[in-house]
């Protein structure tokens, strides 16, 4: 697992994905309806540059079925029903996070030698952003971290390089 290649994900796309991530949580919250999810999703997923074709196909799948149902709900289409609406959303919001997190988590995973700043340890619990001054709790441990508030990127520095 140690010598376990990188992501190459840049800072714009990093933050496409937080912020999809971010919107998936507003609608769990049902601050957001389904509607303005879709759209939102897919502004964000269309100005990706990430190329992993594999993941691309995936995430694609999940917003057609998202959209399908829209659709559904919409005009009651006989043709295109989807039996059980509420779970097949509840699949497609879940099979999404999973595909999100999993680049986040690899992304984080290795010093990403592009991304110039650091967060500051305020204390062993919070961290503070360089770019924003927005303070965290965290107790991470990966190579990078991202600013909760301007989600920017961040090495850590409680990252301890692995040989
Ligand atoms: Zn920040």
């Amino acid at each position: 697992m140690e010598n376990q290649s990188n992501i190459s994900l840049s800072t714009y796309d990093l933050k496409q994905m937080i912020l999809m991530e971010k919107q998936l949580e507003l609608f769990r919250h049902g601050k957001l309806d389904l509607f303005d999810l879709l759209k939102n999703l897919k502004g964000f997923f269309n100005a990706l540059e990430y190329l992993d074709i594999n993941w691309k196909d995936a995430v694609q799948t999940e917003l057609n079925t998202v959209e399908m149902v829209l659709d559904n709900i919409a005009d009651g289409s006989i043709v295109r029903r989807i039996d059980d609406p509420e779970e097949a959303i509840t699949k497609s919001i879940s099979a999404l996070r999973s595909l999100i997190q999993e680049v986040l988590a690899k992304y984080l995973d290795f010093p990403d030698l592009t991304v110039l700043e650091t967060a500051i340890l305020l204390d062993k619990k919070w961290f503070m952003c360089p770019l924003c001054t927005e303070s965290w709790e965290s107790n991470s441990n990966t190579a990078m971290v991202t600013c909760p508030s301007c989600n920017h990127p961040l090495h850590n520095p409680r990252y301890i390089k692995k040989n």
